[in-house]
């Protein structure tokens, strides 16, 4: 808006703008003047997703210097990692979600937002095509297309059934607020059926059976959640069938929690059966009826067991609309669409994807790895002495630090122990160590380590470093094509994403929890417990939804958890 009596100038720039034409006036010299000339120039970008890299990338980009738009079929930022507590009510709903439209109000420039679902992604002409929320999937004459200059992908990912029969008509996820809330509902449901009268009681039993499919964070935390909410609250409530609930968490792999150091799994194992929850390891399941759950294992081939409630959470896989994009692009023979370090979308020009949706191509990574290799073995011999791989190693850590986290907690201990104690031990030090069947150890660190891990931790840090990229606008206007790969001299002009772990959280009951944290430091107790509270408490997107969510904290300690159908 102008201030003061407009001039004549700015009546026509204000005709103009409004009008939707692009105008630029060579003798326009007023702030105003300059500032819409600015307007009309901006670069489109167009965000897809309000999840965490959504939101992380919406927080830090200079909305000044770009027009944004963002499409989300999901008006609200969620804060996942507390999802496993709203479905037993520790924490509610609403405490965990920050309007999304609150969120870029805050910004200096305007953000728009479309409450809407991508359906398709045009990346010839620069288009993607949306359906409002309010529409139904077949009524196609809703859809509404919105052009960019830069696309930012954030859809995240959707619950990976395996395909397994069964599973979409009689499971619930975890993976939305909604789920949460019908969990919530499902668990009360139960019960309330358990406790009718004329029942016998393997019917009973079969009502309070709670079946989880899948051993990992989200599976251990919600079986955990759930076991407190029954023994703290409900048991009192329901006499009658308190003593007939079962739980059961069932996982294809040898141990639950197997992405933690192995200490962390053994407690929870240990902490679970003594809580008295089976945890039934190296079974899958074929197959999912409304009574019944089947499945498999080497050892007791098929059983079927029947249930009054399943989650299933088993890890993700993509979404529709971009298995579609990966088809235009000739992605396909991917499961996941490869960006490269810069977070851009191989094949294609200024498209980003960051998140769950996206994986950085692990075969750069392979390159890069056997180019350090390569730069090592000044002599061309084919083998490194015990320095050099030592040194080999720092800057495959510097530059993947997942490989790092991977290679020190699980796989190549022994090994990397061997190497420290040569290290110390001139003789040993002097012996040579063949590359080849060090690059052979470390292709199977290559195809474990396939992805960064799909947490919220890296979708959000991944959001704040495309930010800061599309902020140095003139170096972008310099390289229109996108950041560059490596100069001539090998320097990178963008630094390429660096993931920065700062280690992770298992809650396992009882006001207990786990944490792994950076340097190898393991802590399992009440006191991680704490940390678990300050930590979460300190992330939360917003004043409003800290203080709600320690509110509710208090609000369970003092008077239980609700325990009503609503
Ligand atoms: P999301 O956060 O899933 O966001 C995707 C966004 O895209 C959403 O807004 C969605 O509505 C939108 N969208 C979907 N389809 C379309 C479309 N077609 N068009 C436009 N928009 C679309 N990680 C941790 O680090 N620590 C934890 O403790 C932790 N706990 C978790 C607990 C649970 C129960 C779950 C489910 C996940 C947890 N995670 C945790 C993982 C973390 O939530 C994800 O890794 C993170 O959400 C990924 O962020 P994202 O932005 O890629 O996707």
């Amino acid at each position: 808006a102008f201030r003061g009596t407009p001039t004549y100038s700015q009546l026509l720039i204000f005709v103009a703008v409004s009008s939707g034409g692009l105008v630029a006036y060579a003798d326009a010299k007023s702030d105003d003047e300059i500032k819409s000339s600015q307007m009309s120039t901006r670069k489109r970008v167009v965000v897809l997703g309000t999840g965490w890299a959504g939101t992380s990338f919406l927080k830090n980009i200079d909305s000044r210097v770009y027009d944004v738009q963002v499409v989300s079929p999901r008006n609200y930022f969620a804060f996942t990692p507390l999802l496993p507590s709203v479905t037993c009510g520790t924490v509610d709903a609403r405490s965990i979600v920050e309007p999304i439209r609150k969120i870029i109000k805050k910004k200096d420039g305007e953000i728009t937002f479309w409450d809407g679902e991508c359906l398709k992604i045009d990346s010839i002409n620069k288009k993607v095509h949306c359906l409002p929320c309010i529409a139904t999937k077949s009524d196609s004459s809703r859809e509404f297309i919105v052009s960019y200059d830069y696309l930012v992908i954030a859809v995240g990912a959707r619950v990976n059934t395996f395909n397994t029969p069964g599973v979409v008509e009689n499971c619930h996820f975890l993976k939305e607020v909604e789920d949460a809330q019908n969990i919530r509902k499902d668990v009360m449901l139960c019960f309330e059926r358990a406790n009718l009268p004329d029942l016998d009681e393997e019917e009973r039993r079969k009502d309070v059976h709670f079946v989880i499919v899948g051993g990992g964070p989200t599976g251990v935390e919600f079986a955990a959640e759930l076991h407190d909410f029954i023994t703290e609250d409900l048991a009192k409530l329901y006499p009658k069938v308190k003593d007939l609930v079962r739980i059961s968490l069932i996982q294809s792999g040898e141990h639950i929690l197997n992405m933690f150091d192995e200490r962390i799994a053994n407690f929870a194992e240990e902490k679970f059966q003594r809580d008295g929850i089976e945890v039934k390891t190296g079974f899958r399941v074929v197959k999912v009826s409304d009574k019944d759950i089947t499945m498999k294992s080497k050892s007791m081939g098929e059983i079927s067991v029947p249930y009054g409630m399943a989650v299933w959470s088993t890890g993700i896989a993509t979404r529709p609309v971009i298995l579609d994009f990966m088809k235009q692009i000739g992605q396909s023979n991917r499961r996941v669409l490869a960006t490269n370090e810069w977070l851009r979308v191989c094949g294609c020009e200024d498209v980003y994807a960051l998140g769950d949706c996206a994986t950085i191509d692990q075969r750069k990574v392979m390159e890069d790895i056997s180019a350090i290799f390569k730069v090592a073995d000044k002599d061309n011999s084919g083998t490194l002495t015990v320095e050099e791989i030592q040194d080999v190693l720092e800057d495959i850590y510097a530059r993947y630090p997942q490989v790092e986290l991977y290679l020190k907690t699980k796989h190549m201990s022994d090994f990397l122990d061997l190497l420290k104690d040569a290290k110390g031990d001139a003789a040993k030090a002097s012996v040579d160590i063949n590359i080849e069947q060090f690059k052979e150890a470390l292709a199977d660190v290559d195809s474990q380590v396939k992805t960064l891990p799909a947490t919220a931790q890296v979708a959000a840090q991944q959001g704040h470093y495309l930010a800061q990229c599309f902020n140095k606008i003139k170096v972008c206007a310099e390289n229109p094509e996108g950041p560059l790969r490596m100069t001539q001299s090998g320097r990178h002009r963008f630094k390429p994403f660096r993931y920065k772990h700062f280690g992770q959280f298992a809650p396992l009951g009882g006001e207990q929890a786990a944490a792994e944290l950076p340097g190898d430091w393991i802590s399992i107790g009440h006191g991680s417990q704490w940390l678990w509270y300050s930590v979460y408490a300190s992330k939360q997107v917003s004043w409003r939804t800290r203080v709600l969510v320690v509110s509710d904290w208090l609000k369970r300690a003092i008077f239980g958890r609700d325990s009503s159908c609503i």
